[in-house]
């Protein structure tokens, strides 16, 4: 198992080595032997020294690999000579074609709720969010921005056949995975069918797709209506597919229900490969400071093994990818996890070694 690791910059290169660490031990655990680890180096520390963003045969060397782990990348300190961010890991997602963006959003025992309501502990749910058309990557990675005249700018909505078949398809087998592991395992299409071709088009090829899927719950909803629902009623969602900005802008309300930055996982899954990181960036405010909360890594590292797992036909990854998960439940739960993020007085080394120590006593 060869796994890219691309640690980048500020709090990525600690939260990466988190989740690297926690990696080993659960292997180890499970009985599976050491992953290959290859490090490439990008980001924008890294393109100061250089002027390159990525090693010269980075790109090369992440396709060969079984799965990419990123920590962050990129610092508003330094940037392009046109103002533009460092950002070499948009171009692995172009060029892998990394279409579905995962981002579960959990609620974990003792860790901060926004929702008065007692239902907010059973918040689980899977923002599955499109990454590479839709509205916004297709302007903002292909500066496809439209300049009309000195007065007037257009973006673009686009919606393919070919993304948005394997979009819906791949979230319908999430649903029924998550249906097998005894959640609700519903399904909902959250588009704005109602205003846009593009997003009726988008429903049109849901509707096509489920046919294969009859055993799947569906349901859908406006977009607008979805933010409204996030805030009244999470726990009635299990899966969201939706397009790229209004994944991007969901996942972060619903990232905001339950606690903070430091708990979002995210995977970017493409036919080929998948990319797996923590939704935050490289947090310059705390970098160095071990005040990290190493946990959204962590759980992106258990995102990474399932996906392994049914890559490589190898079910003790996913043992391992529970393993994780557990122990990230059992240590809020028994209160041995306290991220400084959450007032707490755990920083990023304390927090790993609370999850590598659970895992290595877990029976
Ligand atoms: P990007 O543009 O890469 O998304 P950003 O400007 O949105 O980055 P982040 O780096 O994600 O910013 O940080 C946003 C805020 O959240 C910062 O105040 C940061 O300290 C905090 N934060 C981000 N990640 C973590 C973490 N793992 N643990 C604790 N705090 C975090
Ligand atoms: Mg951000």
């Amino acid at each position: 198992m060869k796994i890219a690791l691309i640690r980048g910059d500020g709090i990525g290169i600690d939260v990466a080595d988190a989740a690297m660490a926690v990696l080993e031990a659960t292997l180890q655990k499970t009985g599976q032997p050491k992953p290959e680890l290859d490090e490439i180096h990008a980001g924008a520390a890294y393109f100061q020294e250089t002027g390159q963003d990525i090693e010269a045969d980075g790109e090369e060397r992440a396709e060969a690999a079984d799965a990419i782990f990123l920590g962050a990348i990129g610092l508003p300190s330094i940037r392009h000579a046109d103002g533009t961010e460092i950002s070499p890991h948009l171009r692995l997602r172009d060029r892998f074609g990394l279409y579905a963006g995962v981002r579960p959003v959990k609620a974990y025992p003792n860790a901060p709720q926004r929702l008065a309501d007692p239902r907010a502990a059973e918040i689980d749910l899977i923002i599955l969010r499109e990454s590479t058309e839709g509205l916004f990557y297709s302007a903002a990675a292909h500066k496809r921005s439209l300049v009309v005249n000195d007065d007037e700018v257009q973006d673009i909505l686009r919606i393919t056949r070919k993304t948005t078949t394997k979009l819906h398809r791949f979230a319908f087998d999430l649903a029924r995975k998550r249906q097998n592991k005894g959640f609700q395992g519903r399904l909902t299409c959250v588009d704005k069918a109602n205003v846009f071709t593009s997003l009726a088009f988008f429903r049109q090829i849901f509707d096509e797709v489920k046919t294969d899927y009859p055993d799947v719950l569906i349901g859908y909803n406006y977009v607008d209506a979805q933010a409204l629902d996030l805030v009244r009623k999470p726990w009635d969602f299990d899966v969201l597919v939706t397009e790229n900005m209004f994944g991007d802008i969901l996942s972060d309300l619903a990232g905001g229900l339950v606690g903070g930055m430091g708990m979002a996982a995210c995977a970017e899954i493409g036919d080929h490969t998948g990319l797996f990181q923590p939704a935050h960036g490289s947090a310059p405010d705390i970098m160095g400071q071990d005040k990290a909360n190493p946990l959204a890594a962590i759980l992106s590292g258990a995102l990474m093994l399932d996906y392994l797992a049914e890559k490589l036909g190898n079910p003790h990854l996913s043992d391992a990818a529970d393993l994780i998960n557990q122990a990230v439940d059992d240590g809020f739960r028994n209160n041995r996890l306290r991220p400084i993020e959450f007032g707490g007085d755990m920083g990023t080394r304390a927090i790993t070694k609370a999850i590598t120590d659970t895992v290595s006593e877990s029976r």
